[in-house]
């Protein structure tokens, strides 16, 4: 059966070419006669997967020395609590409000800390990020939060905050590895790798070394303390052996392209086939302001809910798989992440253009 082209948001598409090499290995990694699935995490050969995915990612992202790379469970979901657990010393955090993730990590954080959202951008159905560069933080808050990438909205932060000093904690599941970024401008960096990175199951998080605290409170499980698995490189107990071994792959198929400014290239050429077609389309609009407009996931509407499912529908039957608008938003939903090919999104702007001349 011939490949689809999914626009799914998460689990997403991974580059074929990653594929294909873990089918080979499958049975028989590098003559080891085992897969890396049936493979103890105690092994040398493991060791060398999860060292060498580190180093690789290290490289992408030009990552300090002085930052910590972790391997996690959990989901990014299990980081909304990591992160208040972790960093609260006066027990209070900023939170800005750009779509469900970070409304739901700051609601989860206020069970630990108090919560302020010193910005929201609820008030236009998410579709924008606030102005940031001088919110009311309080002086003594333990850290600023945001989520990087609104992976429903499809708005980005294309400026990061002014945190006035503070901590900067970014959730970036949803653009990760879409571009070059400046992690030291970070205290954590962390994200689901199910979109850009590999399959669900990884989380990742950058965490700079002094943000990881010696003593947390004794409530705090020891599985959701940063230290436990940053003193036992990721390998406290059994990690997601699998997950690393592909997300390994990946970084290796990020490098070969030409690294993280070649990925925003070809994720600028790729969003600019669709947003150009949305800006000048007379049946379907983009729902986010154009300055804020995220690389990676593309909503739109033609403002007729019957009209978009059976678009949703005959898009499926084309081949063009998972564009269905989140369920708390309707509409349509092109998620274009890193493994997209641009013959992808000009397959599904030819289906836009003509189902706009049939449905006129
Ligand atoms: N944060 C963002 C930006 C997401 O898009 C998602 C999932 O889609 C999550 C967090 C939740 O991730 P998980 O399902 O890994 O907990």
């Amino acid at each position: 059966m011939a490949r689809v082209y999914n626009f799914s948001a998460g689990p997403a598409v991974l580059p074929e070419e990653v594929l294909k090499e873990a089918a080979d290995e499958m049975l028989d990694y590098k003559g080891c006669g085992m897969s890396v699935m049936e493979m103890s995490h105690r092994s040398k050969m493991f060791q060398q997967i999860i060292d060498e995915a580190e180093q690789d990612i290290r490289d992408l992202m030009g990552i300090p020395d002085n930052y910590k790379v972790l391997f996690l469970q959990g989901g990014a979901s299990q980081q909304f609590a990591a992160v208040p657990m972790n960093l609260k010393k006066n027990g209070k955090a900023a939170y800005i409000v750009t779509g469900q993730w970070a409304k739901k990590a700051a609601a989860e954080a206020e069970k630990y800390l108090e919560v302020q959202r010193v910005a929201s951008s609820a008030d236009k159905t998410f579709s924008y990020i606030p102005d940031c560069s001088d919110l009311d933080i309080d002086d003594d808050v333990d850290y600023v939060y945001i989520c990087e990438n609104n992976t429903i909205y499809g708005t980005k932060y294309h400026e990061l905050p002014n945190t006035k000093g503070h901590t900067l904690v970014a959730d970036v599941s949803s653009c990760f590895l879409s571009e070059p970024v400046d992690v030291s401008k970070y205290g954590v960096i962390y994200g689901g790798v199910q979109k850009n990175v590999g399959p669900a199951g990884v989380v990742i998080a950058i965490i700079r070394e002094d943000l990881i605290p010696e003593e947390v409170d004794s409530t705090v499980p020891t599985m959701l303390q940063w230290k436990t698995q940053a003193d036992a490189g990721s390998l406290y107990n059994t990690p997601p052996c699998y997950g690393i071994y592909i997300c390994g792959k990946v970084f290796k198929w990020i490098k070969k392209m030409g690294g993280l400014d070649a990925m925003k290239k070809r994720n600028e050429e790729k969003a600019k086939i669709l947003y150009d077609f949305l800006d000048n389309s007379k049946l379907f609009k983009g729902t986010v302001v154009p300055k804020d407009r995220s690389l990676m996931n593309v909503p739109f509407v033609t403002g007729d809910a019957d009209l978009d499912a059976k678009f949703v529908a005959e898009a499926k039957a084309a081949g063009l798989e998972n564009l269905k608008g989140h369920r708390t938003v309707g509409g349509m939903r092109a998620s274009i992440y890193n493994a997209m090919p641009i013959e992808g999104v000009k397959a599904l702007v030819e289906f836009m253009e003509k189902f706009e001349k049939e449905n006129a």
